[in-house]
């Protein structure tokens, strides 16, 4: 086979230009006349180190297969020009995208931020920073979704454990503190960038936004502490990643794992192919215990698998797939309101007859209980024994409402109690000396777990219930329908 050369393709339009590419989109000649974006690069003009920059992105684009990174097809060089041929993004860059909408909901941001994650965390298991994160090098995909694509591979490094020998590399105003100040930096930088883009997703500009480089290095400098401009409204997790991500000092910023593992983000549920299997593997699981008449772990099965199941309904492209999707998941998500009343019906039965029946009371100790846990026998002991305990027993009040309003099917508030008690219990349980109530507090904690977890999603069901036309922001649609 002959190599490639520029004969190969007619080149059309320019689509782009970079601190030192332009980018034209082409047709490869003959064949399916493939639409292809093309990377071209004045190399007699250029240092040495930009040439070996290039080629660090040739080396990279090679190896690098996913698919929220663009995908290079051929490169070569023509009368001293370097050209990478790369798959075409039809939906420009995250830069105009923002321009055009003036800034995005969470929702969007969101979907944009797990795609950014799950490059990022492919990078990380190939020892690869970017080190130029910024909307103009994320690309857009519309079909068969709208899909992001990490792009220019030029400032990219392996990491190593001498990470400091870094010399500066990437935009100002997506350029960490550290490299400013210190200029002693490593992989983290990626993080600090993710957290400008997000900001910049939200709110429609970069924290810093400056109108000269002078006055950026200044602000940078100051190390004034990142604000949401006034009137904006943030979720608190999304408030909580943002601010995580843009800590000036890399030791206070979030870790990778911490921010791959982030509530905001919930990339452990994202539509990506291994996660289908595992909807389908839990809900083979909950068929199973409903089946068994273990209805208490029907409940949990189908709604852990309905978190799964909603990321692939709002991504699904293909018109009959997602109406067939649709149908399927309206029904898990019928049976589990079913069987969450189903709960509530024998919870409120082991409550009357509790007091003489053994078996019921055999039944409460074993933790086969309703929805309604704060019936049950073991957690009226644990009632009794924190009402000395003021922080305890308010933290106690707080989880009886947040299933009370699960019985009532609002979710969000059911949540937010949730979590809110969680967050008071944890902390007690940890300073408990060892004995009963520890033991019953523990039981306790683990129920409550659950049942937030069935929460999250019996709420991430909304999104399917709720018509089109009763989305706050027009602008999801794009994305979610
Ligand atoms: P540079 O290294 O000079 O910054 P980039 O690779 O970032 O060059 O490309 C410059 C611009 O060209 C990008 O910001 C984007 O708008 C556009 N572009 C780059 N690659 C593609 C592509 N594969 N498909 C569509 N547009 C692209
Ligand atoms: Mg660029």
């Amino acid at each position: 086979m002959s190599l490639p050369t520029l004969n190969d393709y007619v080149i059309l339009e320019k689509i782009g230009t970079g601190s030192y590419a332009t980018v034209h989109r082409a047709v490869k000649k003959g064949g399916n006349r493939e639409v292809v974006a093309i990377k071209c690069v004045d190399s007699t003009t250029l240092s040495k180190s930009a040439i070996d920059n290039l080629l660090t992105e040739i080396n990279l684009l090679k190896i690098l297969k996913h698919e929220n990174i663009v995908s290079m097809k051929d490169f070569f060089w023509h009368e001293g020009r370097i050209y990478i041929v790369m798959e075409y993004c039809d939906g420009g860059d995250l830069s105009s995208f923002i321009k055009r909408k003036s800034q995005l909901p969470e929702t969007v941001c969101r979907k944009f931020l797990q795609q950014l994650a799950l490059a990022l965390r492919y990078l990380r298991s190939h020892n690869v920073c970017h080190m130029d994160l910024k909307p103009q090098n994320l690309l857009l995909t519309r079909k068969p979704v709208l899909t992001l694509k990490v792009g220019d591979f030029g400032f990219a490094q392996y990491l190593s454990t001498s990470e400091s020998k870094f010399a500066i590399r990437g935009s100002p105003l997506y350029m960490a503190p550290e490299i400013l100040l210190r200029h002693e930096y490593d992989a983290r930088v990626d993080l600090w960038s993710v957290g400008v883009i997000m900001y910049e997703c939200l709110f429609g500009k970069a924290p810093y936004s400056s109108s000269s480089l002078e006055e950026l290095a200044e602000k940078i400098k100051s190390c004034k502490p990142i604000e949401i401009p006034k009137g904006c409204y943030v979720s608190p997790e999304c408030k909580n990643l943002l601010m995580s991500l843009l800590k000036h000092d890399p030791n206070e910023r979030l870790s990778f794992d911490d921010f791959f593992a982030h509530e905001f983000l919930d990339l452990a549920y994202a539509p990506i192919e291994e996660n289908n299997e595992k909807a389908i593997t839990l809900i083979q699981s909950a068929v199973k215990a409903d089946t068994e008449g273990n209805i208490q772990e029907a409940f949990h099965l189908y709604c852990e698998a309905l978190r799964y199941f909603i990321p692939q309904l709002t991504n699904e492209a293909d018109h009959n797939k997602k109406k067939h999707l649709r149908m399927r998941v309206n029904e898990y998500i019928n049976r589990a309101e079913k069987l969450k009343l189903m709960c509530m019906e024998s919870s409120s039965l082991t409550e009357s007859n509790s007091q003489n029946n053994d078996k019921l009371r055999q039944l409460c100790s074993t933790g086969r209980r309703g929805i309604l846990q704060s019936t049950s026998l073991p957690y009226q002991e644990l009632r009794i024994l924190s009402k000395s305990t003021t922080d305890m027993a308010s933290a106690l009040e707080m989880g009886e409402v947040g299933e009370q309003y699960l019985a009532e099917r609002n979710y969000d508030l059911a949540l937010e109690k949730l979590k809110a008690c969680l967050g008071m219990l944890v902390p007690l349980i940890n300073k408990e000396p060892p004995g009963r109530r520890r033991e019953l507090l523990n039981q306790q904690i683990q129920i409550w777990m659950k049942q937030a977890e069935s929460t999250k999603g019996l709420l991430a069901t909304k999104a399917v219930n709720d018509s089109p036309r009763e989305s706050k922001h027009p602008q999801d649609q794009c994305l979610l329908q």
